[in-house]
Formats: C-alpha cells, sequence, structure tokens
C-alpha cells in the first residue's frame, strides 16, 4: 500500500479562468493548497504568494474550467468495455472484415470476443447483418457485436451455439430472438434477455449486474477475478480523468461496485475522482430492500465516494418503441409502448418510501408517458412526505408532454439530459427515431431549452458507454443543436450555460453547490484546464480543444506541464 503524501501547493497562471461563479466570473491564476482553491485573482497578485514547494502550472493563456462533472454514466460496464474491439467510424463488410480479425487475431484466449458501438447500418446499402456476415469474418469462435445504444447486439452461429440460442427461444416483451427464413436465429439479439446469455458465457455479466438486476455478484470474485474487476476500475477511472473530468454520476450500482472503489482509494491513498453510485431499485424488489439502499447511503458518505441515490427505470427506449407516450407512436398508431417496467401506483408507492429515507430518487424515463408517471410519482411523495429540498430527477426526458413542462420548476425536479442523443447531433441518423416521435411532438423532444425557461434545472451528461464520453462533443452538441423543421423551438444553449451543465448543474444535482461546480475560495480543488481557449472557438470546432490538465482534489490527474 502506498502512503498517502500531500501534493504541493499549485499555482495555475497564465490563465483565462472561467469560474462559472456569478460574484466573480472570471480570473487569471489560481492557487490550489490542501485539496481547496486557496485564493484566486489576477496574475501578479497570485505570483505574489508563491512559496518554494509551489508547484507552477502555465495554462498558455488558455480556458480553465471547473472540474467537469459527468452526471450520467455506466461507469463499471463502460470501463470493462473499453477493452472490446470498438466499431464507432467502420462502415462496410471491408473494413468490418479487418477490425475483427485483427481483433481476434490480438486476443487469441478469450473464450468470446465482443465488439460495440456498431451502427445499425454498418453494412450498408440497405443490408442487414446477420450470423452468416459474421461467420464469414469469425467462422470458428464465439463473437458477438453491440449496437452503440447497448439495445442490440448480432452474433454468429458459434455464440448463438454456444449459449444454444440457435434455435430462438421464448423472452419476455420487448426481448427477441430474431429468426431468419431458415428457421433459424439470424444472429439479430434483442434486448438484455436475448443477448445476456452471450455475457455471461463470456463472465462478462459481472460488470453488468449494477445494471441487470442491480444485485452482487454471486459467488464473490475473490483472488485474480477481485484483481481484474479493480485494473476494470482503474481503467475507467483513467478513462474519465482523461477526458477532464474530476466527478462522476453513476447511473447503475450495486455494493460491489462501491467497494471496489473504496479498495483503490484504500490502497492508493485517494481517489483521481470523486464518485457516486447508486442503489439500483428493479421493479422485482419488494420496497423492503431500500434498507440496503440507506446502509450504502451511510456508509458511503464522503466528498470522494458516495451514494444515496435510488436509479430505477420506468420506460425503454424510442426506437423499439419501449418508451412510454401518452399519445401512440407517429409511425405505429396502435401502440404507446406497452407496459411500463412499475406501474403509476408502484411508482408512486417507491417514490414515497425512497423520498421518507431521505434519498434521492433518479428515473430513467424517454417517453412523455413515462416522464408524467414519474412526476406523479414525485408529487405523490411530497404529498405524502411534505416538501423538501430532494433534487429528484427524471432521466433523459427525451420527449415531454406540454401540458407537464412547468411541473419541473414546481415540483424542483432535475432533468437529466444528454447533448449527443438526438438524432440529428453527432453524426447520428434522423431516422427512424423522428418518424417514430411524429411531427406535432417534435417541438418537445430532447427540449432542454424549453424545460430550462420554464424553471427546470438542467444537467448534462453522455450516458457512455451509450454515447462517447467526451464532454467537448457534448457542449458542441448543446450549443449547436439544430432544428428538425423550421417551426420548431430552438434548443441551443448558449457556451456558458452547457458549461454549467456539466459543472455548476452537476453540483446541484449532487446536493454539493456548497463545496464544488465553480472556482470559489474554500471549494474543492477541482480544476479542467484545456488547450485551446473555448470562447474563441467556432461552435463546431470545440470538440478539437482537449482538456490539458485536470486537477481533483488539488492532486494532477491528467495531463501536467
Ligand atoms: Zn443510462
Amino acid at each position: 500500500m502506498s502512503i498517502m503524501t500531500r501534493p504541493a501547493p499549485i499555482l495555475i497562471t497564465n490563465a483565462k479562468i472561467l469560474t462559472m461563479d456569478p460574484a466573480n466570473p472570471r480570473a487569471e491564476a489560481m492557487l490550489l493548497r490542501d485539496g481547496r482553491i486557496a485564493t484566486l485573482g489576477g496574475y501578479a497578485e497570485m505570483e505574489a504568494l508563491k512559496t518554494a514547494d509551489t508547484r507552477v502550472i502555465d495554462a498558455g493563456g488558455n480556458t480553465v474550467l471547473p472540474g467537469l462533472s459527468e452526471n450520467h454514466l455506466h461507469l463499471f460496464s463502460g470501463s470493462a468495455e473499453l477493452d472490446h474491439l470498438q466499431l464507432s467510424g467502420i462502415h462496410g463488410f471491408e473494413a468490418l472484415n479487418g477490425a475483427i480479425r485483427d481483433y481476434a487475431a490480438a486476443k487469441p484466449d478469450e473464450a468470446v470476443l465482443f465488439a460495440q458501438g456498431a451502427d445499425y447500418t454498418i453494412l450498408g446499402g440497405g443490408e442487414r447483418i446477420t450470423r452468416h456476415h459474421l461467420d464469414r469474418i469469425v467462422p470458428d469462435r464465439p463473437f458477438a457485436m453491440f449496437a452503440h445504444d447497448h439495445h442490440t447486439a448480432w452474433a454468429n452461429t458459434a455464440a448463438l451455439e454456444l449459449t444454444d440460442l440457435l434455435h430462438g427461444r421464448e423472452l419476455g416483451p420487448g426481448n427477441a430472438v430474431v429468426m431468419g427464413g431458415d428457421g433459424l436465429a439470424n444472429g439479430e439479439l434483442r434486448e438484455m434477455e436475448a443477448f445476456g446469455p452471450i455475457q455471461v458465457a463470456a463472465g462478462f455479466d459481472r460488470y453488468r449486474l449494477g445494471l441487470a438486476t442491480g444485485g452482487e455478484p454471486d459467488p464473490y470474485p475473490s483472488g485474480a477475478d477481485f484483481e481484474k474487476d479493480i485494473a476494470v476500475m482503474r481503467r475507467g477511472l483513467d478513462y474519465c480523468a482523461r477526458h477532464g473530468f474530476t466527478s462522476l454520476q453513476c447511473m447503475d450500482g450495486n455494493l460491489y461496485q462501491l467497494q471496489l472503489l473504496a479498495e483503490i482509494e484504500k490502497r492508493d491513498g485517494f481517489l483521481p475522482l470523486r464518485v457516486r453510485i447508486p442503489f439500483h431499485l428493479k421493479n422485482f424488489m419488494p420496497l423492503s430492500i431500500l434498507d440496503k439502499a440507506s446502509m450504502m447511503a451511510k456508509t458511503y458518505n464522503s466528498d470522494f465516494l458516495s451514494s444515496g441515490t435510488v436509479k430505477m427505470f420506468y420506460d425503454g427506449v424510442l426506437d423499439s418503441w419501449t418508451a412510454i407516450m401518452v399519445e401512440p407512436y407517429a409511425n405505429k398508431p396502435d401502440s404507446t409502448g406497452g407496459d411500463s417496467l412499475f406501474t403509476p401506483d408502484a411508482m408512486k408507492a417507491a417514490a414515497i418510501e425512497i423520498d421518507r429515507r431521505g434519498l434521492q430518487i433518479a428515473v430513467h424515463a424517454i417517453g412523455d408517458g413515462a416522464v408524467r408517471a414519474v412526476l406523479d410519482g414525485y408529487e405523490a411523495a411530497r404529498a405524502a412526505n411534505g416538501a423538501r429540498d430532494s433534487r429528484h430527477r427524471v432521466e433523459h426526458v427525451e420527449v415531454v408532454h406540454p401540458a407537464d413542462i412547468h411541473r419541473f420548476g414546481e415540483l424542483g425536479v432535475i432533468a437529466s439530459m444528454q447533448p449527443p442523443h438526438p438524432p440529428g447531433a453527432m453524426g447520428l441518423p434522423l431516422e427512424p427515431t423522428v418518424s417514430m416521435i411524429g411531427r406535432d411532438r417534435w417541438p418537445y423532444a430532447y427540449a432542454w431549452r424549453t424545460l430550462k425557461d420554464a424553471g427546470a434545472h438542467i444537467p448534462f451528461a453522455s450516458d457512455w458507454p451509450v454515447s462517447p464520453i467526451d464532454p467537448m462533443h457534448g457542449i458542441q452538441a448543446a450549443v449547436t443543436r439544430r432544428k428538425w423543421q423550421e417551426s420548431d423551438p430552438d434548443q441551443r444553449f448558449t457556451l456558458m450555460e452547457a458549461i454549467a451543465a456539466y459543472t455548476v448543474e452537476g453540483a446541484y444535482a449532487e446536493l454539493a453547490e456548497d463545496r464544488k461546480g465553480i472556482l470559489k475560495e474554500g471549494y474543492f480543488a477541482d480544476v479542467t484546464m484545456l488547450d485551446g481557449d473555448i470562447e474563441a472557438s467556432a461552435p463546431e470546432e470545440i470538440h478539437t480543444i482537449r482538456p490539458a490538465t485536470v486537477i481533483c482534489g488539488g492532486r494532477v490527474t491528467f495531463g501536467g506541464r
């Protein structure tokens, strides 16, 4: 075990500091000491405070921001997937063939080969991928590749045989082993029940437990397995720090993830990022299990590692018609999305009980019907337990009913949104999603400006690994958001609003705005230094500006010239 050494004071100088503190918006230099911001101000004034042991970091005249907060991500599974073949940007059979063959050659001992980030139209020319394409590339080893949204996978015959899926399987609603004309599975696997068996066969389910069941690994990993998981978690933390983050709000979790992070903190003497891990309440759990959520919140309650949020899923996603809508889908007039994962009454009961325990609630709700049911739950909690500063959250809010927009501000509910998600943003195709939503609802889709103007707090995030984690791409997507038709409202954020959504609003969502989210004397020394001047950048070039140095708790976690 290493001994925790106290980092030397750091003077950041020659900087364009955007403090995000309205009382003192700009500074040129800043002194960090003992994990906090000692003081900030003009260049000469700060130089004078330098002592012999001060480490000086010259910002080169570039932008310096409060440490960025990723406000909705899946840390453990995302970290594990970093080891898989990454297919984003790969198009056409030949490119796919080359990428998979190279990857397979480099991984001779893997029981199952995985790829992720595949486009639904990866082959091009309207041809859908099947196991036969994949068999031509990898005939002899199990292989599965995932769509970027993680809702569909495509497997080769060896993987289907390994998991006994080749002849199909009856699954729950929304899940499917898609069959081909020959009476055998064609390789397309829709949703978790369909592709889960392949993840289990590969030993990958441990990383998805926090999402899939909310439960703990059984048997509890020991020896080499535990060390492997520590390494996975470290790789993820490093990846997040390199992208400029100092705070992470995870949206799946279990006790095991907290234990891994606590173990890293114990061994190293510190964590490189502040991490919040929720308890995941599934619809099959009795509410008495919330004792465990309360225990997690009580046990993990530090500035670097915390719990205290209960995550739930109310509906699915638009692209598979499983998001719950108030009115039917525009391209499927007989459906409003089927059954929700919780009934409206179960949602209310859960919200009342979680809120009564003083915990925060964060519920995945994509369709306007789901958003309404979750808001109804929060309203019921307020009626039952009285109003408090609860900061409950709705995750995604991809479509909101106009009648519900005002309720966010009135109930003090946070709308947690993802600038990379709207169709048309960051290279995503417009179809089929915009036709599912339908023109009448376009003004209320991904409506972050509309919600903000109505009084909602809006933290931004990537939902990594669903979208690339890069916050610079996220900021760019927020300020360059395009309308789908001229009559739609302009949903763009200003640059300052977008930065605030990754800083100030992240801290607000964690009830930590008294110590982070802005650069101010006495606040955490969490700082993201960039290699360019973000205010001088053309909006469509923001992604070319990269983190240069990242500091968390006064410690350099990335870069550091
Ligand atoms: Zn998510």
